[in-house]
């Protein structure tokens, strides 16, 4: 059976991506491979469709572009230079909450294409104590250990590389285990720095730390006209709200109109930012587009201003895959409002989760499927300020 799909560029059902879309992709920009890699081979520039055929990767349900990405990424590869294929493993917790490496997916469609066996071969080994070096090279060293003993000649995927300094980190470590060629092939790349790539073990942020460049932001709009002006400032300033939040990769903004004309703010925003399995929602209305967009962004600090404590003790020290941590301390601090959502989806998590969801959603109680019971449960706010738990039993 044929599975309809659609064009992670643009949406459209059909070939993905769509002719128009393919025409967009610039050509990867020329350049170097990083030090350690024997040969450097990338599909398009990280850019404009490029982008979003690389971002929506992330999403289980925007996958129709992968059979399409490994054709091309095979294309550039000699098979006959390559034992194994691997990929560059993303984070424990980014893999935990999304349910799947996007890298893994490329690298096992890429060796399919090249009849070659895909094995892991590299893992990241969490919080390994690095005292007595710099916090900055900390950053940089993505802490990768290799899995058993790898084969002498290695092709690398991963999705897209910005600075090349995480493929130089894998080529270091493949190596120092006896690989003796690394070759690397990422479906996009982003133009070299100026001054070149940097070396492996330079104090440069690895690629995926550069998280927030990689935010896909969606402005949709129903029963009303968004103009491109309204388009772009949408994109600036949601944008700009994701920098105070680390992990954010995907927004969605909705504007849609209300019909009854003798409501005055008629414009409705709702955003919806996601990451790490988080969601951060608000609806806002106003007389036009501009104001409610404004309304929507000051909400959202406030929201998110609100969570910074909270996450901040149930987390420890510089370095944490947390949502929500770098808020701005003079984030606007309006009165709360209350906040209605439609949607409602029940997930399985504990009672802890389950109260960061609440807070998160701007809810007095949330419902979810108790871990511990495997049973529907409640938390909620109670008039003294502490928080309930009501757990459903036979
Ligand atoms: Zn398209």
């Amino acid at each position: 059976m044929l599975l309809p799909t659609a064009c992670p560029g643009c949406g459209t059902p059909g070939p993905a991506p769509c002719p128009a879309c393919r025409e967009q992709l610039r050509p990867a920009p020329a350049g170097p491979p990083p030090p350690g890699i024997d040969a450097w081979a990338a599909l398009f520039a990280y850019d404009g469709v490029g982008r979003a055929l690389v971002t929506r990767l992330k999403y289980r349900n925007a996958r129709d572009a992968v059979p399409w990405l490994a054709a091309g990424m095979a294309a550039r590869v000699d098979a006959d230079a390559v034992d194994v294929v691997t990929w560059v493993p993303t984070t424990a917790r980014r893999r935990r909450d999304r349910g799947f490496d996007q890298a893994e997916v490329l690298a096992r469609a890429v060796a399919r294409r090249l009849r070659r066996p895909c094995r892991r071969l590299l893992r990241r080994a969490a919080g390994a104590p690095q005292t007595g070096r710099r916090r900055v090279e900390r950053f940089a060293d993505p802490g990768l250990r290799c899995v058993g003993r790898p084969p002498p000649k290695v092709l690398v995927v991963d999705d897209v590389a910005t600075t090349g300094a995480t493929l130089a980190w894998v080529a270091t470590t493949l190596r120092g285990a006896g690989t003796v060629e690394v070759r690397a092939v990422t479906a996009a790349r982003t133009p070299a720095p100026v001054g070149g790539l940097p070396s492996a073990g330079r104090a440069t942020l690895p690629d995926d730390v550069r998280q927030e460049e990689r935010v896909d932001i969606q402005v949709s709009g129903r029963h009303t006209e968004v103009s491109d002006a309204l388009r772009q400032a949408t994109v600036d300033k949601i944008g700009r709200l994701s920098r105070f939040v680390d992990g954010m990769d995907r927004a969605e903004v909705h504007y849609s109109e209300e019909r009854n004309p003798r409501i005055q703010d008629k414009e409705i925003c709702e955003v919806t930012l996601e990451g790490h399995g988080h969601h951060v929602r608000c609806k806002v209305s106003a007389p036009d587009g501009f104001t409610a967009l404004d309304r929507a962004v000051e909400k959202l600090e406030h929201q998110l201003h609100k969570l910074k404590t909270k996450l901040g003790r149930r987390t420890s020290g510089p370095g944490n895959d947390q949502f929500v941590a770098t808020l701005p301390d003079d984030a606007a601090a309006s009165a709360p409002r209350i906040v209605k959502t439609k949607q409602f989806a029940m997930s399985t998590m504990d009672a802890e989760d389950a109260l960061l969801q609440m807070d998160l959603l701007g809810h007095d109680f949330f419902v979810f499927t108790n871990d511990r019971t495997g049973r529907a449960a409640v938390v909620y706010r109670r008039e003294d300020g502490d928080v309930g738990l009501i757990d459903q039993v036979d």
